[in-house]
């Protein structure tokens, strides 16, 4: 059993926490001297000693630990995991069934009622992703109810607490059968190599799959396409199931090369008629207006934060130079796919920096659509800003 300690919160913390504000902060409370074990279970009480809700003290980027429950009396235990996964698990009922995708989010952690935990599927795999030491106490107890819950071949897992936030390379087989990899997934009956063993990023984003069909749908056919911090070049395959005239996927790393040839072999594509570029983007676009290159669809979908050699990249304070820089090589008519996942902005924020880019570039736009993360990966609306993904489609008048 985790130890159990009782924590007063600030008069003013009360309201929210009651209305299923779910994530615990430094300034909800007086002192956290009280907090030493991660995984500790806390009462929260107000003032007068009221019981507020249950929690659990696990340190991450985002705070201090996660609400669990209102219920005084509820037990955190192998049961109560059980009945949140169970729960979660019916939701996704038609991605389980369906004949086209089989790999998705299957616990998206607040948003199923348990912060700091994800659970993804990959075909009969299952990868958890811990994100504090304190969540992780409880590894035991949300295997055993997951497999309770769930027939599976293999756990894997990514423990992505310590080293401020980042990952930490470990054995991530859990148990179960191990997989071959590549693991080959589909995702609206697009291939994908997966690999849940070699660190933080598997191969795909899998918030991204309802953005990604859209492009195969309406924005590709005959199409000059190019694909920005490409990775493993998943857009620029759905781009050219969907008939683009040609597609160019431009990544700094190295091993996005390999990566994006795999996938594209994957799904029958001669990868030599597209290009695959290993550069750095700010790097590409001056090649593209030297050069005069234009596209029809350009698609930015940056890290919110990323450091290479010569600069670094903060979604929140370089995303209006980087659409400005995507407006000049955009055809008039063409779209620009503006992706982000910074929890630091909101929509509203994100569609100022598009209207900037264009005001400062004497460009007039429409917005087309928008997207925000799909279904699986679930959020809750007391915690907006769980909900990351923002991805508007931009045409260029
Ligand atoms: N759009 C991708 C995911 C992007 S992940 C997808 O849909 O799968 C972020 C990628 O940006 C990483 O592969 C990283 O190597 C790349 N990256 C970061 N900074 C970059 C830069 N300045 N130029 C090019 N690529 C960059």
């Amino acid at each position: 059993m985790p130890n159990e300690v009782t924590l007063k919160v600030k008069a003013k913390a009360v309201k929210p926490l009651k209305a299923g504000y779910p994530l615990l902060n430094k300034e909800q409370f007086e002192q956290l001297n009280d907090l030493k074990e991660e995984g500790s279970i806390i009462r929260l009480v107000d003032e007068r000693h009221q019981f507020i809700a249950k929690a659990y003290y696990g340190k991450q980027n985002k705070g201090y630990g996660w609400v669990l429950s209102d219920k005084e009396n509820e037990q955190i235990n192998t049961d109560f995991f059980q009945r949140k996964l169970k729960a979660a698990i019916e939701a996704r009922a038609s991605l389980f069934q369906s004949e086209v995708t089989n790999a998705f989010r299957v616990f998206n952690a607040e948003g199923d009622g348990i912060g700091g935990v994800t659970i993804d599927y990959f075909d009969g795999y299952y990868l958890l992703n811990w994100y504090s030491k304190g969540i992780y106490q409880f590894k035991d107890a949300i295997i055993e109810a997951l497999e309770s819950v769930s027939d599976y071949k293999g756990i894997y897992e990514k423990k992505r607490f310590e080293h401020g936030g980042k990952y930490v390379e470990d054995d991530d087989f859990v148990k179960g059968e191990k997989a071959n990899f590549p693991l080959l997934i589909k995702e609206n009956g697009v291939q994908f190599a997966v690999y849940l063993n070699e660190g933080a990023m598997v191969g795909i984003f899998l918030d991204q799959r309802e953005v990604r069909q859209k492009i195969r749908e309406h924005y590709s056919k005959d199409k000059n396409v190019l694909n920005t911090f490409s990775y493993t070049g998943a857009f620029s395959v759905y781009a050219a199931l969907g008939g683009a005239s040609k597609t160019t996927s431009v990544d700094l790393a190295n091993r996005s090369y390999a990566k994006t040839i795999e996938q594209f072999s994957l799904n029958e594509i001669d990868y030599e008629s597209q290009d695959i570029i290993v550069e750095d983007v700010f790097k590409y676009f001056k090649y593209a207006r030297k050069k005069g290159k234009t596209f029809d669809l350009v698609i930015l979908d940056p890290p919110s934060f990323a450091r290479s050699k010569k600069m670094t990249f903060s979604a929140s304070k370089d995303y209006k130079n980087l659409l400005k820089e995507a407006i000049e090589i955009t055809e008039n008519q063409g779209v620009i796919v503006a992706s982000t996942n910074s929890a630091s902005f909101n929509m509203k924020v994100f569609k100022g920096y598009i209207d900037s880019a264009f005001k400062e570039m004497n460009g007039q736009y429409k917005i087309e659509e928008e997207y925000t993360l799909p279904s699986d990966f679930k959020t809750t609306r007391s915690f907006k800003e769980g909900n990351y993904l923002k991805v508007v489609f931009i045409r260029k008048l």
